[in-house]
């Protein structure tokens, strides 16, 4: 019996603490699924029941996608290039049709195992049955952030507004305790659910010190019919309803007033920038700069598959880091510091879990990936955060540990069968078509 459970040494560990800390030649030895050790690895020794020795990979934190519809992966590239009333219009009805807990938990799985490959071990996740994206997220080992949904019209689900508080409990009820599970709310906007309803949530996620978690801002349309029904902007609407705050996460952001910028920065809300979601659906360039420097915390987020097709974080990187640059005029904007943060640290502090998850530390959960460098795109190679988010991508991603159990090794899924979630989402098309005219 070694010391150490598992000891994996590579060419760089980029852990991600505060201080972006890169250790060349370094090395995590992992004990119980937490990390006991993480330094040069002639320090860190070899003393371990299996020892991995990785001198052509990067080590890094696992991945964490702070806003995703994984079950909507069913209806990826389903319709495309139209207009945002006639596609939603098109997707409301195959979702319609074809939704129910056995689908969502067939999408759930398509969707997290599409990440979990591609360097994901976190994923804050708003969907219909969420219970079905707990048991996909179990089956794959990986962290989920999700919880009971709240919206005023009769859902997906088959089920109505009246039903969501009881529902939103019992989940609190069903997963306290494990950690492998973060539970809150998930509230659908500020358009689709009244200012009753959002009291209700936020004080659920209040009793239980859990997240809020909501859409906010995504859209021009969405800010004018919330100020022509309240009278105030949304997130002047959520703050004046008390729901701002360190516990919040607002996904996109994209149309802010100064005002409405200052309420977020004030309250320490914490915002989920989608790039690709905000570039396909033409919703704007969200004022990530600005809010990067009015010391809001920023995240991550890919969106479901069907506003961003596919849900790659180095995607979602890259084109956070570029489009900053180019809405500002700036290229100085946003360093490539800054947006590794927002895909690791940022969103564990936003989860409420800075003390385990988001960085290679001491203490803290064994979620991390291995990250091939011995390809074209990788040499030469002077900085390797540099190299993460500007030319990296997810098929560069080799190992994928969770508390320090390898789920995926070599690229390939260890814990669930990829050929198999690729059959059962095909198995579906007849129906989906025909639930939109196109059979
Ligand atoms: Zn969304």
């Amino acid at each position: 019996m070694g010391v150490y459970d598992l000891i994996v040494r590579g060419r760089y560990v980029v852990t991600c603490d505060a201080a972006m800390t890169v250790i060349e030649d370094g090395a995590i030895a992992v004990r119980d699924g937490v990390i006991a050790a993480v330094g040069p690895a002639e320090a860190v020794g070899r003393d371990a029941d299996r020892l991995v020795e990785a001198p052509e990979r990067i080590l890094m934190p696992g991945l964490i996608n702070m806003h995703c519809h994984a079950g909507d992966s069913l209806f990826r590239g389903l319709v495309e290039d139209l207009p945002l009333e006639p596609w939603l219009e098109t997707v409301w009805k195959a979702e319609r049709a074809i939704l129910n807990r056995q689908t969502c938990r067939v999408g759930a799985e398509l969707g997290l195992a599409e990440q979990l490959i591609g360097g994901v071990t976190t994923v804050m996740d708003m969907f219909w049955h969420p219970e079905a994206t707990v048991e996909a997220a179990r089956e794959l080992g990986m962290r989920l952030a999700t919880g009971g949904i709240f919206f005023d019209y009769p859902g997906m689900d088959g089920k109505f507004a009246d039903a969501r508080p009881g529902d939103t409990e019992s989940f609190f009820a069903e997963h306290a305790g494990n950690d492998r599970v973060i539970v809150g709310v998930q509230v659908h906007g500020t358009y689709t659910v009244s200012p009753e309803a959002l009291k209700v949530a936020g004080a659920i996620a209040e009793r239980h010190g859990a997240f809020f978690s909501t859409h906010a801002a995504e859209t021009e349309v969405e800010q004018a019919t919330v100020s022509e029904r309240y009278g105030r902007r949304v997130v002047e609407h959520l703050d004046d309803l008390g729901l701002l705050g360190p516990r919040t996460v607002l996904a996109h952001c994209v149309h802010l007033s100064d005002d409405e910028r200052a309420a977020i920065a004030r309250s320490g809300t914490h915002v989920v920038h989608n790039p690709l979601s905000n570039l396909k659906l033409a919703s704007g360039f969200a004022p990530v700069a600005a809010l990067h420097a009015a010391g809001v915390n920023l995240t991550l987020g890919t969106d479901g598959a069907i506003s961003g097709n596919d849900l790659d974080m180095f995607l979602a990187m890259r084109l956070c880091a570029t489009l900053a640059k180019a809405a500002t005029g700036d290229a100085a904007a946003l360093t490539t510091h800054a947006v590794l943060a927002m895909a690791t640290r940022n969103a564990a502090r936003a989860l409420g879990r800075e003390d385990s998850l988001g960085s290679l530390e001491v203490g803290k959960a064994a979620d991390f990936v291995t990250l091939a460098i011995d390809r074209l795109h990788a040499a030469p190679l002077f900085d390797p955060i540099t190299h993460i988010v500007y030319s990296a991508n997810r098929a560069d991603v080799a190992d994928v540990y969770v508390a320090g159990r390898e789920l995926v090794s070599e690229g390939r899924l260890v814990t669930t069968d990829a050929s198999r979630l690729i059959a059962e989402a095909r198995a579906l098309v007849p129906a989906i078509l025909a639930s939109v005219g196109r059979a």
